[in-house]
C-alpha cells in the first residue's frame, strides 16, 4: 500500500467520523451515559505483541470513543470555564496537524513562525496592549502565568544585581508577592514551581463579588510582584486595575495579569470597561482555547518587556540555530511545539475585530439571559453578572447540591459546583459559540425540572 493511499483513506475515514460527531453532538446525553462509561473498559487490554490495521484503530476510536466523551461541541455545556470550538479553528488545525511543524524555531518552521509574529501583533492590538508586547504561544493560561510570574520575579531579582538563571534562587534577596484571596489555583501552582511559597505570599480579602480589595493592599515597592485577575473563575468579576497598576508602577513593583478567559473583555466595546487601566500592567496570560473558542492546547503569555520574558525562557545548545526571524522557543518554557499559532491566526482572519466583538458580547448576553430565566424559575443569582459566568443557589445548601447532582444525571446540560462566600453553589459558564437563546431557555428548565425531583414534587 503506498503512503499516499494510507493517508487519503485514513484522513477521509477521520473526517467522516469527525462529522458524523459534530451533527449529533447536540442530541447526545452532555455527560456520557452509563452504558458508554462501561463500554470504556474495552480499551483496558495488554499492549498488542502485532500492528494491526490502522483503519480498525480508528473504528474502535470512533465506536467506543466517541459516545464516552462530554458533548463539549454542543451547545449545552456549561461545566468549568471550557470554550467550545469555532469550526475554521478546528479546520485550520486539522490542516496544521498534517503539516506537523515543530514550531520552535524559524528553520524549523517559517509558517508556523510568522502566524506565530502575526498572532503576536493582532493580539496586542486587540487587547490593546503595549506596543512591542511579546506573546509566547504556550498550552494554556497555567503555563502562561507560571512564565510571566517568572519574568516579573526575574526582573525584579536583576533590579537587585541578582540573576536568577544563573545564580538561582538559593540565597537571593526576598521579593514579596501580593495577590487576592480569590486567585485561581494556578496562580498558587505557579508560585510554588517558582520557589515562592503560600507562605511567603501576601493574601489580599476580596470584595462580595471577588475582586480584590485595594483598601487591602500593603506598601508597594520595586521589590513586590503583584498578580491580578480578569475574571474570577466563579463570578466572572475583574480586579480594579487601574488603581492597583497605577500604584505598582509608581512603586516599580511588577504586575501579572491572569486573564485567562476574561482578557477577552478587552477586545468587546461592551465589556471593555472591566478591564480599565489593565495595559499598565507588566505581563499578562490569556486562553484562546475558553472565550476565543480555539481548540485546546492553546494559551499565550505577553509581556510588555520582551527582555524579561526572553530571559526568563532562556535556552540554549549547539545545535540551536536562532535566526533573525522570530523563534517562538525564545519565549516558551517548551522547546519543540505543535504550531498552535495557526489556528489562532485561522479564528482571528476569519471573525476580524467585529466578530471576536460579537463572539463576546454573545457569550455575556446568553449568561445575563441564563440568570434572568433561573431568577424567573427562583433561583438565586448570587454574583453581578458582569461577563460570562453565573453563580446559582437554590433555597438551601442541601437543595442545591442535590440538584446539581440530579441536573448532571439528567445530561440535558452539564454544569459544575464550587463554592461561593462559604455556600455550596452550582456555577454556569458560557463559553461556546455553539450556545443559542434556545439552549440556555432548556437548560435553565433543566435546572427547574432538577429541582422538582429533588423536592419529590
Ligand atoms: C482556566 C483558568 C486558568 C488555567 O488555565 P488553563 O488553560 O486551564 O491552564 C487560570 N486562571 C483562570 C482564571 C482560569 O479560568
Amino acid at each position: 500500500m503506498s503512503q499516499h493511499a494510507t493517508n487519503a483513506t485514513l484522513l477521509n475515514q477521520a473526517a467522516d467520523y469527525a462529522y458524523d460527531y459534530l451533527t449529533t453532538v447536540d442530541e447526545r446525553p452532555v455527560f456520557p451515559m452509563r452504558d458508554a462509561l462501561a463500554d470504556l473498559a474495552k480499551f483496558d487490554e495488554p499492549i498488542p505483541d502485532a500492528p494491526c490495521d490502522p483503519a480498525a484503530v480508528l473504528r474502535r476510536l470512533h465506536k467506543h470513543g466517541s459516545p464516552a466523551t462530554v458533548a463539549q461541541g454542543g451547545g449545552r455545556y456549561f461545566g468549568f470555564v471550557n470554550g467550545g470550538v469555532l469550526p475554521v479553528a478546528l479546520a485550520a488545525r486539522w490542516l496544521a496537524d498534517a503539516w506537523d511543524q515543530n514550531a520552535g524555531l524559524f528553520v524549523m518552521s517559517p509558517i508556523a513562525s510568522k502566524l506565530e509574529q502575526v498572532c503576536e501583533r493582532w493580539l496586542v492590538d486587540l487587547l490593546g496592549l503595549p506596543a512591542g508586547t511579546v506573546a509566547g504561544f504556550v498550552s494554556g493560561t497555567s503555563t502562561a502565568t507560571m512564565c510571566g510570574m517568572a519574568a516579573g520575579r526575574n526582573a525584579l531579582l536583576a533590579r537587585q544585581g541578582w540573576d536568577v538563571a544563573e545564580q538561582g534562587l538559593f540565597g537571593a534577596p526576598p521579593i514579596k508577592v501580593v495577590t487576592s484571596e480569590a486567585a485561581h489555583g494556578t496562580v498558587w501552582k505557579g508560585l510554588g514551581v517558582l520557589g515562592i511559597g503560600r507562605s511567603q505570599t501576601l493574601r489580599i480579602p476580596a470584595d462580595a463579588q471577588g475582586r480584590l480589595d485595594p483598601a487591602f493592599l500593603p506598601n508597594l515597592d520595586a521589590n513586590t510582584l503583584v498578580v491580578l485577575q480578569a475574571g474570577n473563575v466563579n463570578s466572572g468579576a475583574f480586579d480594579p486595575f487601574g488603581e492597583v497598576c497605577e500604584r505598582a508602577r509608581a512603586a516599580g513593583a511588577w504586575v501579572h495579569v491572569d486573564g485567562a478567559f476574561g482578557l477577552w473583555a478587552a477586545a468587546c466595546s461592551e465589556t471593555r470597561h472591566l478591564t480599565s487601566g489593565i495595559a499598565r500592567a507588566d505581563s499578562w496570560s490569556v486562553d484562546g482555547h475558553k472565550t476565543l473558542n480555539t481548540p485546546y492546547d492553546s494559551g499565550v503569555v505577553l509581556c510588555a518587556d520582551r527582555h524579561a520574558l526572553a530571559g526568563a525562557m532562556t535556552a540554549d545548545g549547539a545545535y540551536i540555530q536562532f535566526s533573525d526571524q522570530r523563534d517562538g522557543m525564545r519565549f516558551t518554557p517548551e522547546m519543540s511545539r505543535r504550531a498552535r499559532g495557526v489556528e489562532m491566526w485561522a479564528l482571528l482572519k476569519s471573525l476580524g475585530r467585529s466578530g471576536v466583538d460579537s463572539l463576546i458580547a454573545r457569550l455575556c448576553a446568553n449568561a445575563r439571559l441564563f440568570a434572568d430565566e433561573l431568577r424567573g424559575h427562583d433561583f438565586r443569582v448570587l454574583n453581578d453578572v458582569v461577563f460570562n459566568q453565573v453563580v446559582i443557589a437554590c433555597e438551601n445548601e442541601s437543595e442545591t447540591e442535590r440538584t446539581l447532582t440530579q441536573i448532571q444525571r439528567d445530561g440535558v446540560c452539564w454544569v459544575g459546583g464550587s463554592r461561593w462566600q462559604n455556600e455550596g453553589v452550582i456555577r454556569v459558564s458560557v463559553c461556546s459559540w455553539r450556545t443559542t437563546e434556545e439552549d440556555v431557555r432548556r437548560s435553565a428548565r433543566a435546572f427547574a425540572d432538577a429541582r422538582e425531583t429533588v423536592r419529590g414534587v
